[in-house]
Parts: C-alpha cells; structure tokens; sequence
C-alpha cells in the first residue's frame, strides 16, 4: 500500500516520472529511430501569447508604476478576481474529500489561503474561515506517521497554532505546538524509512517549525530544535553519497523512492534552499564544505535550455514545474547567490525565468505545484532578488493568464479547488501579487 501510494504526488510523479526514470533515455540509440516522438517542453505547455517586457514605460502603465506600485486599476482587477475565484472554490469545496486534512490537496491548504487573504487584506472573516478550515482538518489528521507541512499531520498542527495565534487564543496555539513538537524526537532520529526531502521527510516537518517562528514573529521555537534536524539531513546525506560512491562529485545526495531528485518537492534543490538559510546549519565551515559544493552539483545538471532534470540521470527535458525543474530550482539557486556571491548562481536562476516565460504556462492548468501560479512565483523571487521590472512585468502576465481561469482547454486536476493543485492556489498567487515584494510560494518559500 504504501509504496504504490505515496508516490501519488501529482499526476508527475505516479505517471510520468516513476516511468520516466525507469525508462532511462539513452540519447544516442533516441536518435536512431525515434526522434519523431520525442516530447519537449513545448508539448506540455501553450504558447505564451504575450508579448515580453521591452523597458517601454507605455507597455507596463496600466499595471505598474515607475517604482513598481501596482496601478489601482490593476490591483482593483486581482482583488475582484480573487473574490470572484474564491466563491467558485466554496461551492466546489462541497464536493471534496472530507477526510483530506493536508495543506497539499486537504483542508489546511484552505485554511492557509484564507490566513494569507487575512494578511492581504486585513478582514477577520478571512481568519474565522481559516479557523473552520483548520478545524475540520484537525478531526481528521492522517495519523499516518506522515510528519510534513504539506503531506501529514504537522501541517494542520502547525496552521491551526496560527490561527489560535493570530484570535489570541494562546493556550490553544500553544496546545498545537506541543502536539506538532512531540514528532520532533522521531524525525531527528528518523524512523528506518523517513526521508530528507519536503513533501514527506525531515524538510517538511522543519518548515513547520519555522513557518510558525515566522508568523509569530519570534523563535517560539528554538533554533536548536531547528538546527537539530539540519543535522540529521546532513549526516544522511553524506551517508547516501557514500553508499552512492558519488563522494568525489558530490558531498551530500539524497534519494525518495529509489531515485535522486533534483527539484523543490522531492529533490536536491528543496533541500539545499534550506540548508543555506541563515543559521540553521550551524557550522559555517559544513556549510562550506558540504553544502556548497552540493549546490554546485545541481548546477552541473543543468540542460542547454537552463531548465533542470526531475532526477539525477534523467536525459528528458520536459518538466517546467515548481515541483520538477526550474521553477522550483531557482530557490536554491538564489539562496546560493545570497549566501556565496559570485555571478554563476544569479545567471543561472535568470535562465530558469527565461525557461518558465516560454514554456511555463502549462497544459496542467493553473495550480502552484505544476501549474502557471506557481510558475510565476519564479517572476516573483527573481523580482525581489533584482528589482528589474522586467520579472514583475511578467508575473503579471501570468496572473492575467490565471485570470482567465479555465478558458485555455487546460486539465482539470484531481482536487480541482484544492491549494497546491488547484484553485485554492491560484487564488493564493493573485492575492499575493498586490504585494509583489512581499510575495512567497507558500508552504515553502522562508
Ligand atoms: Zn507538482
């Protein structure tokens, strides 16, 4: 059960990528007799129908001014779409698994798009709404030892700890917060099979932990706690690179299910963009040391186009999603900029924007996983890195694409309304664009 279960991720991961990397390419015998099926990124996206940002002032008036404040034309269209999605997302809510308690597919998920509308536009019923979410994924928690924001129980815990947080209900934040600690022993240790990466290992239960320091604006809990996990991720990575004989290439690997992935969600890149956040891991010498030359070794799978393979050894260039490829890459490439400097890092999360403006507006629809909303947060962290209005320009060509909810012949989603496949996620992106500088991928983004 649980191995044909798990890798349910997306629709990538139980079709596409399990066969992908069964089915290694070898790009020679590719060239003989099949080139006229090879699929690329083109296949799986639409064409971008916008013309790209040419520095004219006129082009970008009626979305922005000269200093990058959203016209109140423009934010007034956001605001009205945001509210008219959301009323589309309630009534189809009404048909979705009840028992569905994640932040990825289930009801925390809601619960924390109505949190950031709170934030966004400062309405308590946004935060009431958040509170009926987060409850009713409080009555049905996996329980199945899955230990993740986004996949298992410490998502709910963590965002209900929010909620009571923010209705100044300290007792019952601070009852959340026990509970969600109590998984802390066991994911240090790890239990035989728990991974590193952030969709159901060590990294997604340590987002809880700083999700929550950062909306309560204080190390409620305490960095050795954080930094504790850190160290586990790296004792396991340096054993997993060993036991790959893959030592002289890279210092540290990781593997989910038989293979090494590279991207956000199950990947390197995910795991790197945390351990280069400030302080948690606490030796700046392993960092150096271990971590760097790590990152380097993601940059080194780079394809010609500047997008990234979904695992190590995979020849196919096709994915332009934030849980496989560059939008989900550029996270580590920026963070690695930030902390080591050098050019090499920046160049590179600049292709991943060139990469996702011609082929991220995908057949998948409009979600943050694979989806054009979460594709255009790439827009968003190189605009915040860069202040080049250029990236602004072109998430806001995106969120009009977004705004056009469902008239592209796009897929619908398994969990059509949900947050990170869904609408649920889409709505999050718009809301987060009227604060362009403020803007983070939830569930990830620190
Ligand atoms: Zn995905």
């Amino acid at each position: 059960m649980a191995v044909s279960h798990r890798p349910s991720h997306p629709s990538t991961l139980s079709t596409t990528i399990p066969a992908l990397s069964r089915a290694r390419f070898k790009p020679g015998k590719l060239m003989e007799g099949r080139s006229m099926v090879i699929e690329t990124m083109d296949s799986r996206a639409l064409r971008n129908p916008y013309s790209d940002y040419d520095g004219n002032p006129a082009s970008t008036q009626s979305l922005f001014d000269s200093q990058g404040r959203l016209t109140p034309e423009f934010s007034q269209r956001l605001s009205s779409k945001v509210n008219e999605l959301l009323s589309v997302m309630e009534n189809g809510l009404r048909s979705a698994d009840p028992r569905d308690c994640t932040s990825y597919t289930g009801w925390t998920g809601i619960a924390l798009l109505y949190l950031h509308l709170h934030k966004v536009f400062s309405e308590s019923s946004f935060l009431h709404k958040a509170q009926e979410y987060v409850s009713r994924a409080l009555k049905s928690l996996t329980r199945r030892h899955d230990v993740t924001f986004l996949c298992g129980d410490a998502g709910p815990l963590a965002v209900a700890a929010v909620v009571y947080h923010r209705l100044q209900r300290p007792q019952e934040a601070d009852d959340c917060i026990n509970r969600l600690m109590q998984y802390h022993e066991t994911v240090v240790k790890g239990s035989g099979s728990l991974p590193d990466e952030l969709l159901y290992g060590r990294m997604g239960f340590l987002f809880s932990l700083l999700f929550i320091n950062q909306q309560f604006g204080q190390d409620k809990i305490p960095l050795d706690y954080i930094q504790q996990i850190c160290e586990a991720v790296i004792v396991s990575g340096d054993h997993q690179s060993r036991r790959f004989r893959v030592q002289n290439q890279t210092p540290l690997m990781f593997e989910w299910y038989q293979e090494q992935y590279v991207g956000a969600a199950h990947g390197l890149a995910g795991i790197y963009y945390f351990l280069m956040q400030p302080g948690l891991v606490s030796s700046v010498e392993q960092l150096h040391r271990l971590v760097k030359p790590s990152v380097d070794y993601v940059c080194g799978l780079k394809f010609p186009s500047g997008n990234y393979p979904p695992c190590v050894g995979d020849e196919r260039d096709l994915l332009v999603h934030w849980c496989h490829g560059s939008p989900g890459v550029i996270y580590m490439l920026l963070q690695a900029y930030k902390v080591f400097g050098g050019p090499g890092y920046l160049e590179d999360a600049l292709q991943c924007g060139e990469v996702v403006w011609r082929y991220g507006l995908l057949k998948k629809g409009y979600g943050l996983c694979h989806g054009a909303a979460g594709n255009a947060y790439t827009f968003l962290a190189l605009y915040r890195h860069t202040g080049d209005h250029k990236h602004l320009y072109r998430a806001c060509m995106f969120a009009d694409w977004c705004m056009n909810y469902g008239r592209h012949g796009c897929r619908t989603p398994d969990t059509p309304f949900s947050l990170f496949e869904g609408m649920a996620g889409t709505i999050y992106f718009l809301a987060d664009l009227l604060q362009p500088m403020r803007a983070k991928f939830p569930a990830f983004e620190v």
